[in-house]
């Protein structure tokens, strides 16, 4: 059982569209559960009517003629119970409705179960037997498992844009805002294509051409495989290397080229008759009984990968980018951003990662939006397909309906339009009307960053993400790489404050040279409990920061993912070390003011105690929320639950910041949502010192802090505070903006599910 379903999921994964994939569908369930019928219908977004998309069993002129209203049929009851029906005589049910056209006169037994995606019913699986029989209850879990499996993979294939969706063309994929802003464009599938499945279709221009390209791709992995093999057998045993050898007679075998070339003749390119002959045969041996031949189903893949690679190194083509480009793979690097010519690049969109991973930040940094962590996607049936990106609400529309085009386009509009309007704003001080000042800095992470950064007129850098440049090296970077990187930071910008925070790797941030394999990383070894386990790392960063603070004085050291009072004290002793050692090598270093992050909740519930220690402090309310909320924040699953504006989250701040007040402790907030005007104007209520975030939103908040009063702020969050849910407290704060004339702030609304 385990094995059709596996079998079904990857089919309808692999199938062109839904139109190939639902007969294969109905097929090998009608095969696997050995029944008489078996089909499948979806639901009409548009009309809300179920229809017969596919079926094995029932007359095959039915297709697409069966249309049930939801409150109709059999089907119907299935669909409105979101669970299974199971009974022995159909006929006789009341909700039972006959259709001619079916056939469907013959049959008795009738088992019906949801096909549920994330609460949304998209249609109905139903198996039908002759007999009248009920279904046993491994019969029934067979069918609901099956539904539950195929959910995930129809939504994409229909949100993609496969033919056999029934109607509209308004629903998005949810991923994780990666980077904010909205882009419509059309997508550009990335380079290396990692897998033979992202391979997109496209036209040969010169077949013969093509055909060599081909030939020479094999050839090369031949030879590849053959020095790979003789290498091997030096250290292995016979049997194990003579592995690399039937690898290079698979790839010689005249049945693979042959076909290959002769899809190439038909007009494909090389990598997609690749990818097609590849697949082909690899479902071949994946169904073989003997567990020997099905194994080699893997090696086969392994050498489409190894020639697709070489085809690309071989076609040397060069890529053509559409004016509003938006790169789109499983993972994108940053020689593939930077391969665009400028100004083509619309918007980035990976299958894979997180807020964090280096696409992100350099979305961020290029002021492009950016979404994530998007799952399984059909990549390579995508390249040139039209799309929006919302880097907001982290979701893309791939083969976007018309309205929707036009709502994303009037949103472009008036960014840019209020982005020019706010340019005027840079040199004014961030003050509201009753005199209250709120420091606004940027956050940044990049090189790249310090010139938008200056240019918004920011008081500062909040938040220095040190992790990049250990990031993207293959080894710890020295004590010089560093000075000489942070020195440049501070120096540009001079004398205005620079906040450097301490390594915060483990969570999501993985160094590719220092693996940190945990169950829970977020509950793991992450920042401080990392570097204090490693005083080495820490006092290497440290020195590194105090010998570029010399001379400029504008250094601010923050400590991250804090849990503790001890790690303050710990930390301290480590900073205060460094001063003295430095000293001693007659280095002129100051010691800078230090901070903590509270993001953590137990270091929330003792703010004021860890106030006492230190020189200020700094929410990230993006690791607060996920962990006030048990939600994690990379998770496109539970992407809607996270919300900095839960009414709890928002209690959990005004508490810190008042703690902080009562330890006399400067305390701002540098989490995504201190750029978010609606949340802004509740932070700018709590009464923070300062704000930091993404150098493109300094602007907007700026607008908000001259506009609002403090105690007009005040009584918003007050009723923020009051309430139950996160969507109101958005409304709320929404409508205040609009009252006070600043209704071009809000943030794209969050179409209909
Ligand atoms: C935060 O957690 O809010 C924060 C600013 O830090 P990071 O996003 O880098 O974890
Ligand atoms: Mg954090």
């Amino acid at each position: 059982m385990l094995d059709t379903l596996h079998r079904l999921v990857q089919d309808v994964s692999a199938a062109a569209n839904l139109d190939e994939a639902l007969p294969i569908i109905v097929q090998q369930v009608r095969d696997a559960m050995a029944v008489d019928a078996c089909s499948v219908y979806l639901k009409d977004d548009a009309s809300g009517e179920l229809v017969l998309m596919a079926t094995d069993g029932l007359l095959p002129g039915c297709v697409g003629r069966v249309r049930m209203a939801p409150n109709e049929g059999l089907v119907g009851l299935v669909a409105e119970r979101k669970e299974p029906v199971n009974l022995d005589d159909a006929a006789v049910h009341p909700r039972y409705r006959y259709f001619p056209e079916t056939g469907e006169e013959r049959f008795h037994g009738f088992l019906g179960v949801p096909i549920v995606h994330y609460r949304q019913v998209l249609g109905v699986l139903v198996a039908q037997q002759r007999e009248h029989r009920v279904f046993n209850p491994n019969e029934a879990a067979f069918l609901v498992t099956v539904g539950a499996q195929l959910a995930g993979a129809l939504r994409t294939a229909q949100t993609t844009g496969g033919v056999a969706r029934p109607g509209g063309a308004t629903s998005f994929l949810q991923g994780i805002a990666g980077a904010p802003g909205v882009a419509t464009g059309y997508i550009v599938v990335s380079r290396p294509l990692a897998r033979l499945s992202d391979v997109p279709d496209r036209v040969a221009e010169d077949p013969p051409a093509e055909v060599s390209l081909f030939r020479a791709a094999v050839g090369r992995v031949q030879a590849e495989l053959r020095t790979l093999g003789d290498h091997m057998a030096a250290v292995l045993p016979r049997e194990e290397s003579s592995l690399f050898d039937v690898f290079a007679m698979l790839l010689g075998s005249d049945q693979l080229v042959a076909e290959t070339v002769g899809r190439i003749r038909t007009g494909m390119w090389a990598p997609a008759a690749w990818r097609d002959t590849v697949l082909e045969h690899t479902r071949v041996f994946e169904q073989m009984g003997d567990e020997y031949l099905r194994a080699r189903a893997g090696d086969l893949r392994d050498i489409g990968r190894r020639v697709l690679v070489a085809l690309q190194s071989e076609a040397r083509e060069p890529r053509r980018y559409p004016e509003r480009s938006v790169l789109m793979g499983e993972e994108i690097t940053a020689a593939e951003i930077a391969e665009v010519p400028a100004g083509h690049l619309a918007g980035v969109v990976c299958s894979g990662g997180s807020i964090l991973s280096h696409t992100a930040i350099l979305a961020r940094a290029l002021g492009v939006p950016a979404v994530m962590g998007l799952g399984e996607l059909p990549v390579g049936r995508l390249d040139g397909v039209p799309i929006v990106v919302d880097g907001y609400q982290g979701r893309v529309y791939v083969r976007p309906s018309r309205t929707i085009v036009r709502e994303f386009r009037r949103i472009l509009r008036e960014e840019e339009a209020l982005a020019a309007g706010l340019r005027e704003l840079r040199d004014l001080p961030a003050t509201t009307p009753d005199g209250q000042s709120v420091s606004l800095q940027v956050n940044t992470g990049l090189v790249a960053d310090i010139d938008p950064g200056l240019e918004s007129g920011a008081d500062g850098v909040g938040l220095y993400r040190t992790e990049f440049p250990y990031m993207i090296r293959t080894s710890f970077p020295s004590e010089e790489d560093l000075y000489r990187n942070y020195r440049r930071v501070l120096a540009a910008f001079a004398p205005r404050p620079v906040v450097m925070r301490t390594l915060d790797i483990g969570g999501d941030k993985a160094l590719p040279y220092f693996a940190i394999e945990e169950g829970n990383p977020f509950l793991g070894w992450r920042g401080i409990r990392v570097t204090l386990d490693h005083p080495e790392i820490f006092l290497n960063q440290m020195r590194a920061m105090l010998r570029a603070d010399i001379s400029f004085g504008n250094l601010r050291v923050l400590l991250p993912m804090v849990s503790h009072v001890g790690e303050v004290d710990e930390a301290l002793g480590l900073i205060d070390r460094t001063v003295a050692e430095l000293r001693e090598e007659r280095q002129a270093v100051t010691r800078p003011p230090v901070g903590v992050m509270i993001e953590v909740p137990s270091a929330a519930l003792q703010t004021e105690r860890i106030a006492r220690r230190v020189n200020f402090l700094s929410i990230g309310t993006n690791d607060l929320t996920q962990y006030l909320l048990a939600v994690d924040r990379n998770n496109a699953r539970v992407a809607a639950l996270y919300d900095s504006l839960h009414p709890a989250v928002l209690q959990a701040i005004d508490r810190i910041v008042n703690a902080a007040q009562r330890a006399a402790t400067p305390v701002g907030v540098c989490g995504e949502m201190a750029g978010d005007p609606a949340a802004a104007l509740l932070l700018l209520g709590m009464g923070v010192d300062s704000l930091s975030m993404a150098a493109s939103s300094l602007p907007q908040v700026k607008w908000v802090v001259r506009s609002f009063t403090r105690t007009h702020a005040r009584q918003v969050l007050d009723q923020a505070l009051d309430m139950e849910e996160a969507s109101a407290v958005r409304a709320m704060a929404r409508a205040a903006l609009k009252d006070a004339g600043l209704g071009n702030l809000i943030r794209p609304l969050k179409p209909a599910a």
